[in-house]
């Protein structure tokens, strides 16, 4: 899959891209991480970018011609998709990550200052993506955010595929707790059930858990839950202990 970042921070993404496992899927040509800087497209001479607002107020705001010459530079492949980083967007979700893994390529583009020039937004098609109700000084670190969890859905991309199956938020529900060596600690014993050997217990365990870490943390996504088409072997798990 091919991520092309605009952004006049490009070292943030090679960075920030460059570790654990997004450094291995790229390695092993998983992924292709390449950060374009509009700075590089400006016609202007002294490479300036931005400019104020019509109409006046604070800030400068990210110019067409740049950042609408660095997207056009890009070859799309036929399964591209463009996102645009901005507080006022649909706010990312593990959803959105599956939806975006299934693209072949995703093109972020990367605010800074005040933002962009509104009609960046619209010669590019791009969907208005958050990564949260609150303010950041620039996309980069959103879009490595998006880049990070679109990665670790696709095949190969973990070490061990088990794991992203029963991560939060992947079937809708938080992830059950874990524990590892010793057995006790501080006079906190590992649950009985997990040491027991027995695993069909233990799946039952987890799910259970599941249930229960959702209904106290979340209890937003546990209704949206209980209210999905339930399968047989969750809805036994929930009667046995009374959650319906
Ligand atoms: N003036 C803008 C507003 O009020 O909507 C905020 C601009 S912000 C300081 C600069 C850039 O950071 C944005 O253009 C966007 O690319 C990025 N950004 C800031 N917060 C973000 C968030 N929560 N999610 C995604 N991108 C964000």
């Amino acid at each position: 899959m091919n991520f092309y970042v605009l952004s006049l921070f490009p070292e943030v993404i090679k960075n920030g891209s460059s570790f654990s496992i997004l450094k291995r899927a790229s390695e092993n040509g998983l992924i292709n991480v390449k950060a374009i800087n509009p700075r590089d497209y400006t016609l202007d001479k002294h490479k300036k970018v931005d400019d104020t607002p019509y109409g006046g107020g604070a800030g400068m705001l990210l110019a067409c011609q740049p950042y609408i010459d660095a997207y056009n530079s890009i070859k799309k492949l036929e399964n591209s998709k463009t996102v645009i980083m901005s507080p006022q967007g649909k706010v990312f979700n593990q959803e959105m990550a599956k939806e975006y893994a299934g693209y072949s390529e995703l093109i972020i583009i990367c605010g800074h200052y005040e933002g962009f020039d509104d009609r960046i937004k619209q010669i590019t098609k791009a969907d208005e993506v958050s990564i949260g109700d609150f303010v950041l000084t620039g996309g980069e670190m959103p879009a490595l955010c998006i880049i990070d969890s679109v990665t670790r859905l696709l095949d190969g991309a973990l070490g061990d595929e088990e794991s992203k199956e029963y991560d939060s938020h992947y079937d809708g529900l938080l992830e059950h707790p874990h524990y590892t060596k010793p057995r006790e600690y501080m006079g906190l014993a590992v649950p009985e059930v997990l040491v027991s050997g027995n695993h069909e217990k233990i799946k039952e365990w987890r799910r259970y858990q599941q249930f229960l870490v959702t209904k106290e943390k979340r209890p937003d996504l546990y209704e949206k839950f209980l209210n999905s088409e339930l399968s047989e072997y969750d809805k036994k798990i929930l009667k046995k202990n009374n959650l319906i």
